[in-house]
């Protein structure tokens, strides 16, 4: 049994990457722009090889963030290589930037004994994410979720994690500059305005990222700011796409009083714990509203 939350208290909160925009499949055709780039430096067959490794690691992170913690060999292994080339990130900041296309790029070349130069890696990674941007429509269903929160005039936050535009140093090691890389998102999350996507505030994980309870804090104080009040978590609704990115923290540690797992496909809601659902349609998470 889950208990309900008032309309005329509740916040939302949530995702974007495969919550609200499909992040997945749309960076799988974004990524086919790095291609044409790398020649500038490869030939044109090495420049495909590089793309499709990039493209098959990046399937491993997205299938690694969406398991419940279960291990996959490769996986680990290409875990591995992205925090070998982050140490300067794990000294500044205690974790690495899962993300950052910049250090799956670089470890993609690298099977293919190619050491591409820092501007050429910018350069494909910015054309990217510029396509990327452009294939941001919302997911089916969210603008009716999103006009029905509006209808009850209730706000809406985007807390969404670290783009991570990193750049790499002399050394050929990764380094972030947080304020840089949260204009960069700041920046991508105004675009989605442009398809519907209307939001009162958004908080980034830049530095502290998820899942780390500080990440979460951020957006709670930034709330908190904004309406100049102190606000109860149990009456935020959290929505996100990852159990152990996006909600474990916002459950267990700070009691936000639901969390929604959405899952693509699933054709039922389900009441997997109290105060967490699981759901295939975000709309039906309002039911648990009254
Ligand atoms: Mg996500």
């Amino acid at each position: 049994m889950i208990n309900k939350i008032n309309w005329n208290d509740a916040i939302f909160f949530f995702d974007v990457d495969d919550t609200l925009i499909d992040t997945f499949s749309n960076s799988l055709v974004a990524s086919d722009v790095i291609s044409d780039v790398l020649t500038k430096e490869v030939d044109r067959n090495t420049s495909k090889l590089i793309t499709e490794r990039f493209k098959h690691f990046f399937r491993l992170l997205a299938n690694g963030h969406w398991s419940n913690g279960s291990v996959n060999v490769e996986h680990e292994k290409v875990m591995a290589r992205i925090t070998e080339l982050q140490r300067p990130v794990i000294e500044l900041y205690g974790s690495i930037r899962k993300w950052s296309r910049e250090v799956l790029l670089t470890v993609a070349a690298e099977d293919f004994n190619c050491n591409l130069s820092d501007s050429l890696i910018y350069d494909a990674v910015d054309k990217y994410w510029e396509k990327l941007a452009s294939l941001s429509t919302p997911k089916q269903g969210v603008l009716a979720l999103f006009a029905e929160i509006k209808k009850h005039n209730r706000p809406i936050y985007l807390v969404t994690g670290s783009d991570a535009r990193l750049r790499r140093n002399t050394e050929g090691l990764f380094t972030y500059d947080p304020v840089e890389s949260e204009k960069f998102k700041i920046n991508r999350m105004e675009l989605l305005k442009d398809n519907g996507i209307s939001f009162d505030g958004v908080s980034i994980g830049d530095p502290e990222d998820k899942p780390h309870v500080d990440f979460f804090q951020k957006a709670i104080n930034m709330v908190q700011e904004k309406s100049n009040s102190q606000i109860d978590n149990k009456n935020i609704i959290m929505f996100g796409d990852s159990y152990l990115a996006d909600l474990q923290t916002p459950k267990e540690k700070l009691f936000f009083g639901l969390v929604v797992l959405f899952h693509e496909g699933q054709d039922k809601s389900i009441e997997e714990s109290e105060r967490y659902i699981s759901t295939g349609d975000l709309y039906s998470s309002l039911t648990y509203l009254v």
